[in-house]
């Protein structure tokens, strides 16, 4: 899929090319197959810490950065990487400053918005943004690259392999070993500390029984537009709620480089999402109509935190930890966030790689700071999900309060930032009366509220 991309857009995959050459050649099934003995007592002698991070998305990457920049010696393995990982690729602004990512990783800055409802009342719903205010809209297979090549500036070793499984240690004298497959031969790591950035189907996550989580399924097609047609998406991004996108999600239309990304999602009517994709290429049939169809993605979404996610020296971040937003199905940033916090949080209990960590340490710097700092995010999200997205009356409801200029300053500063905007007392009275008339507007007070 990847090579689809990269051989019909030159300009634009300049950076990507340049990019997926850093990544150093090595071979993984020669040079790490020296065993580990984990020390019993918590000083490490003759070593540093020895940690795996399975998988090379946003938050494997994150984390292999923050463990080796923390002295702890990283093995960073991912099974394709030249992945482009099916996603809207959209970001928050925070994240370019906090990781420092560079301006030709980003395709469009998105600085208008329309969110379209079910009777295709249109909303612009950017009005408050600042003159420097944008979304960040990227493709994967840049951003992963990017992220994955500054792992391996930082001192991680990137191994290209499919990891198959692993031996769990069952005291704590005994090391983790990693076993995966590169170029046809089969070789093992044996490490202190594994991390599980291995996303939705994370093998670490079985290996170490945390349990499962149910999944939305996003499907996406990536349509080249004429030239014309694509002016119109240039700084333009579109949301559509309705029962014909999806029954409880919204469907897309992101812009790219040089082509829109078209999608919808669905946790409850799976079978359906080919025909609401259909739906919504229906509804954006006027600007999209002559686009070339160049790429077709689908793949699940978690919709809830594992019920596990540390145990032992083990740690899940990312979407294997299932740290996606419900309403806006936002994974990005929180997946380089927790891994970067995941893996800060263990060289810094490990005193830059010179001791062992256990489950504490693990739960008291990375678990706690994650769940103090995000778990209201994501409740706060689930509800908003739980109300607005339940029928078209209510969807119409959420269109007519996104034109609400409060509701959009408040919005988008929470998601561009990252922290609870700090709300006006009689706005937000004004705002609660305003979502109480709205829900009535649409005649869905009683029953649909009552559900949540
Ligand atoms: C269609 C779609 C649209 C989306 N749009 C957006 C959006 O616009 N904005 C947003 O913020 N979020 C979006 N998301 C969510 C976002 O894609 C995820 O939350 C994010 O990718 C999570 O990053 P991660 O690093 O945890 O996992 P992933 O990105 O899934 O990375 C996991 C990595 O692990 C590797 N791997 C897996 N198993 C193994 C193995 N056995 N051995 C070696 N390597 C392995 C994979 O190859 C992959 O590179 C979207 C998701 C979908 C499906």
């Amino acid at each position: 899929m990847a090579s689809l991309v990269l051989s019909s857009h030159s300009n634009c995959n300049y950076h990507l090319r340049s990019l997926l050459s850093v990544t150093r050649s090595i071979n993984p099934t020669k040079i790490y197959a020296k065993r580990v003995t984990v020390a019993a007592s918590s000083a490490i002698v003759g070593r540093k810490l020895r940690a795996a991070v399975i998988g090379g998305g946003p938050a494997g990457s994150s984390a292999a950065a923050a463990l080796a920049s923390g002295g702890v010696e990283t093995f960073l393995i991912e099974r394709d990487i030249n992945n482009a990982k099916p996603c809207g690729g959209a970001i928050p602004l925070c994240m370019l400053d906090e990781f420092d990512i560079p301006m030709e990783i980003v395709d469009r800055r998105v600085s208008q918005m329309k969110v379209v409802s079910p009777s295709n009342l249109v909303v612009d719903f950017g009005k408050t943004l600042k003159p420097h205010e944008f979304i960040a809209m990227c493709r994967r297979e840049v951003l992963d690259a990017f992220l994955r090549s500054r792992a391996e500036r930082s001192g991680a070793s990137v191994i290209s392999a499919l990891v198959t499984h692993f031996d769990v240690p069952e005291n704590s004298d005994q090391p983790y070993t990693v076993h995966y497959a590169a170029a046809g031969r089969r070789a093992h790591l044996d490490v202190d500390v594994l991390i599980g950035a291995d996303g939705v189907n994370s093998k670490v996550a079985k290996a170490i029984g945390a349990g499962d989580y149910s999944c939305a399924i996003a499907f996406q097609e990536r349509i080249r537009l004429p030239e014309e047609k694509m002016k119109y998406y240039e700084n333009m991004a579109e949301m559509y709620v309705g029962r014909d996108v999806s029954p409880d999600f919204y469907a897309w239309v992101f812009p790219k480089c040089d082509h829109v990304a078209v999608g919808t999602g669905t946790v409850c009517s799976k079978r359906d999402i080919k025909s609401f994709q259909r739906a919504i290429r229906h509804r954006a049939r006027d600007k999209i109509e002559g686009g070339k169809v160049v790429k077709v993605e689908a793949h699940p979404i978690p919709e809830h935190p594992r019920p596990v996610r540390v145990r032992h020296r083990a740690a899940l971040v990312g979407d294997a930890a299932g740290y996606v937003t419900k309403c806006s199905g936002e994974g990005i940033y929180f997946a380089a966030k927790s891994g970067k916090m995941c893996g800060e949080g263990i060289a810094r209990a490990s005193e830059g790689g010179t001791k062992m960590v256990e489950e504490r340490d693990l739960r008291r710097e990375y678990l706690k700071e994650w769940d103090s700092k995000y778990k209201s995010t994501f409740v706060f999200l689930d509800l908003l999900q739980r109300v607005f997205y339940g029928s078209d009356a209510a969807r119409e409801a959420l269109v007519e309060l996104c034109g609400d200029e409060y509701v959009q300053k408040m919005t988008f500063d929470s998601y561009l930032y990252k922290k609870l905007a700090a709300g006006n007392p009689w706005e937000d009275a004004k705002l609660v009366a305003n979502t109480v008339g709205s829900l009535m507007r649409c005649s869905v007070m009683g029953r649909d509220v009552l559900k949540v």
